[in-house]
């Protein structure tokens, strides 16, 4: 494994000062010990029979803020006050909303100001992103995936290869794990480049799978990828939020990511961009565009003849979803506020804590799958189940617990530093016991 030394002490550090305790009381104690305990109060927790549920489930539709709802009324208010006005004159002018997400989005991804940009939504982005990213040439056609991508990103890959005339089951490279195992080790993913290097155009992905919860090693990757001559982008829908990140530092060509999972932006909620500076400000990259992406000091001339804006923001296509991105806009000041440093703290102790709780149940027919190494995984464990997976996921499902259940048989459960409590992954082991 290559290991990223400065991630692996920090984690170290956290994991080092701690001893769990299989108690209730000890649950409440890391609960009033922890830093982040307030932000708890700023979302709405669901309930089930008028009690609040276990809500393991922000990997899959992230809570609602209670910030949010403001800030949609307060677009809605411009909106049938100002009318068209509000482009330039509502309290936070429509014209250059994206803008405002731009700094905090930089923050949370590891990349400069001018490398993201807030748009559309995910499989889009991807598309776009693939459009650019993707030109095969000759020999070097092929795009290499993780084991088991998110069926979306698969079909996105598939349609590209047979967009430019391939058969995607020729041009597909599924890095796959060794036999018996269930998570890539990082050594085959890099033998896996280089047995390819001739061939490969693009290596794309999941920064974390999603069914596994494996964090790959994103700098090896692509290092890896670019020795071989390929472009390397990542679907970080499951990482930002989860994970701090540093793309610009690993040199990733591109990324994309979702804005409704950890970033509790809403259902369908917008998504970012991410593309590194090389790419941003060559104008000569090939791309489908649309008037939001030209130079916004021409924009308004309506001349033809497409001239991109420097940086992410020239693979816009249309202007900005005002609605969903004030949610964005709300949820984003909360992760200013707690910092991703310190929630990755409070995460590799909250899931540290409940894989120990899983380890002491005796005779467990159930086996996680997610990576041990908390350098290789977020908030999300993934538990393979045995036959009565289903039985065992219902009832869950009946004691409150809100988790999730990937066929043919994982159920995904990811303690989310934000807003889930060390008395919570107490309280769904006893469930998971019972
Ligand atoms: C959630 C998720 C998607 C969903 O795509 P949408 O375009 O937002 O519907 C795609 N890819 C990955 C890796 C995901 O985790």
């Amino acid at each position: 494994m290559v290991k990223t030394f400065e991630r692996t002490i920090f984690v170290m550090n956290i994991l080092s000062e701690t001893v769990f305790e299989n108690t209730l009381e000890f649950a409440r104690k890391l609960d009033r010990e922890d830093p982040l305990n307030k932000f708890r109060e700023e979302f709405f927790i669901p309930r089930k029979d008028g009690s609040e549920m276990i809500y393991f489930c922000g990997n899959s539709l992230g809570l609602q803020p209670k910030n949010a709802p403001e800030a949609i009324e307060q677009e809605m208010r411009d909106w049938r006050e100002l009318g068209v006005k509000g482009h330039f004159t509502a309290k936070h002018p429509w014209f250059s909303y994206h803008h405002f997400l731009t700094q905090s989005t930089a923050r949370l991804v590891g990349a400069k100001e001018s490398e993201v940009v807030v748009m559309n939504s995910l499989t889009v982005n991807l598309q776009l992103m693939l459009t650019s990213f993707y030109r095969p040439e000759g020999k070097r056609y092929k795009i290499m995936v993780e084991n088991g991508p998110f069926p979306s990103d698969h079909y996105a890959v598939e349609s590209q290869l047979n967009l430019h005339g391939y058969d995607w089951e020729d041009g597909l490279i599924e890095c796959k794990p060794r036999e018996g195992e269930h998570i890539l080790k990082t050594e085959d993913i890099i033998e896996t480049i280089e047995r390819n290097a001739n061939d490969l155009a693009v290596v794309v992905f999941g920064g974390v799978n999603y069914y596994s919860g494996q964090f790959f090693d994103h700098k090896a990757i692509v290092e890896a990828a670019h020795k071989a001559g390929a472009i390397c982008g990542f679907d970080e829908a499951h990482a930002t939020g989860n994970l701090p990140l540093k793309l610009h530092d690993w040199d990733a060509d591109f990324a994309v990511w979702c804005s409704y999972k950890y970033l509790n932006s809403g259902p369908g909620g917008t998504s970012g961009v991410f593309v590194h500076e090389r790419h941003g400000n060559n104008p000569e990259i090939p791309r489908l565009a649309g008037w939001w992406g030209n130079d916004e000091k021409t924009r308004f001339e309506m001349k033809p003849g497409f001239h991109p804006q420097p940086g992410a923001a020239g693979w816009q296509l249309s202007n900005a979803q005002v609605l969903p991105m004030a949610i964005h806009k709300a949820s984003l000041e909360i992760f200013d506020q707690a910092g991703m440093l310190a929630l990755r703290e409070k995460s590799i102790k909250l899931t540290g804590y409940l894989e120990w709780l899983i380890q002491q149940i005796p005779n467990a027919e159930f086996e996680i799958i997610t990576p041990a190494d908390p350098d290789q995984r977020g908030c999300q464990l993934s538990i393979l189940t045995g036959a009565n997976g289903k039985t065992l996921h219902e009832k869950l499902t009946e004691q409150g617990v809100v988790s999730d259940w990937r066929e043919p048989n994982v159920i995904r459960v990811a303690p989310v530093p934000l807003y889930n409590t060390f008395e919570e992954v107490y309280r769904f082991v006893q469930i998971l016991v019972s």
